[in-house]
């Protein structure tokens, strides 16, 4: 039997990692899902075949210098061509049921903040929003009776296992991170490793700028800030902790002492399945998790020190204000320029925390200041690239 009944899905950031993972899912399960729009930035092929394939109603290329070729794929097909920022925003404004958030960085803040307006269901990837204008997000989520839906795997397991009718109960939120691949080395051993070292993730199979972030830890640094917007708790109520085989997605800890986890193989597949569904759930073509194969699961606390971006993120958070939307800045220009060669692993740190330390602005009170501070943030985070260059 075939379901009448479809949602439609919009895929912003559709080439990716979590765009291509969504796709998968989707793929599998035709008689659940259509898609209305898909973006990209610059793969157009890429982008033009997955828009033919699932018969897109719209495809958008960020980058506008490929709209020609974009159409010249399209032509003939019925699928809508578009380019540009504001096109973006237009497809994730358009009425589908789901908006995937998957572009990754402050670049995907409009167009999910679009989809947020007409009260969609995001399922938001796109942990950089929440950095750079958690305040204003959550409070437009709030105005519209939009649904926001973690995908970040850490945020989904906090999303199962969250009573948010018994909020006051809880006692702490305990993100767990893999470590990355360097997990374990000291400051000293950090300084001579390479972009393809640093992007060559144990367990996840990510995109670069987020397996750079893993590498840093700065990701979990991000995800602390996005866990405080996302759940009703305070800052000193989230903790990091450091678990290798990321087999135990997050936990919450109740004040009875209960510790309720989520569980599963290292797949982005469960958490955008969950995300897809809800409030069901569906089959996912994932790994089943055999603890008896796995054995033991360890885990120790943070290492601080050698991993300083995990630092610098709390401090952005305790200070408030314009700080984690410079920290998310800085911090994109700083990978920027260890993936291109500029400048080494450890200037990352260096970089984001010299930049923190130049500006002093007010607390974002609209999209326009979040991205006057970015700005800002960008422009002192270059000159400190240009003068930390090899
Ligand atoms: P990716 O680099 O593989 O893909 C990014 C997507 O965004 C691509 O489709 C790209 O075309 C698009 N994009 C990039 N810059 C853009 C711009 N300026 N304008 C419009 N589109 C642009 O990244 P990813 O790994 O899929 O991650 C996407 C987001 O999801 C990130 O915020 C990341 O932190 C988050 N996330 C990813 C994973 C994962 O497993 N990959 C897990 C958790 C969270
Ligand atoms: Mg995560």
């Amino acid at each position: 039997m075939v379901d009448t009944i479809q949602k439609s899905v919009t895929v912003l950031g559709a080439t990716g990692s979590v765009g291509q993972s969504t796709l998968d899912l989707i793929s599998r399960n035709r008689n659940k899902f259509n898609v209305l729009a898909l973006t990209a930035y610059s793969r157009v092929e890429e982008l033009a075949k997955a828009a033919i394939s699932f018969n897109a109603q719209l495809a958008v290329i960020g980058d506008e210098s490929k709209l020609g070729t974009l159409k010249a794929l399209l032509a003939g097909t019925g699928v809508e061509a578009a380019a540009g920022d504001e096109a973006l925003i237009e497809a994730a404004a358009r009425p589908s049921d789901i908006v995937m958030a998957a572009i990754v960085g402050a670049a995907g803040l409009r167009p999910t903040m679009a989809a947020v307006r007409r009260g969609a269901t995001v399922a938001l990837a796109n942990k950089e929003c929440l950095v750079c204008a958690g305040d204003l997000l959550m409070a437009e989520v709030a105005e519209h009776g939009a649904t926001l839906l973690p995908v970040d795997s850490e945020h989904n397991a906090i999303y199962q296992v969250f009573d948010f009718g018994a909020a006051k109960a809880v006692d702490r939120l305990i993100l767990t991170a893999s470590g990355g691949p360097f997990l374990g080395r000291s400051r000293h051993d950090l300084l001579d490793v390479t972009p393809a070292q640093a992007v060559a993730h144990p367990n996840w199979d990510m995109g670069a700028k987020i397996s750079v972030d893993s590498a840093t830890m700065m990701n979990k640094g991000l995800e602390v800030i996005e866990a405080f917007h996302l759940f009703p708790v305070s800052k000193d109520q989230i903790e990091v902790l450091v678990h290798p085989q990321s087999v135990i997605h997050s936990m919450v800890e109740y004040q009875d002492g209960s510790v309720l986890a989520q569980l599963g193989s290292p797949d982005m597949r469960t958490p955008i399945a969950y995300s897809l569904a809800w409030p069901e759930r569906m089959e996912a073509p994932v790994k089943r998790l055999s603890l008896a194969e796995i054995g033991s699961l360890t885990f120790q606390a943070p290492d601080y020190e050698a991993f300083r971006c995990l630092a610098l993120a709390k401090e952005a958070l305790d200070a408030g204000g314009a700080a984690p939307a410079v920290l998310n800045a800085a911090n994109e220009v700083a990978v920027g320029g260890f993936l291109s060669g500029q400048i080494g692993f450890m200037d990352i740190p260096a970089l984001v925390e010299e930049t923190l330390a130049q500006i002093d602005m007010k607390a974002p009170q609209s999209l326009t200041n979040v991205f006057e501070i970015d700005q800002e943030a960008r422009r002192l985070a270059g000159l400190q690239l240009e003068s930390r260059k090899k």
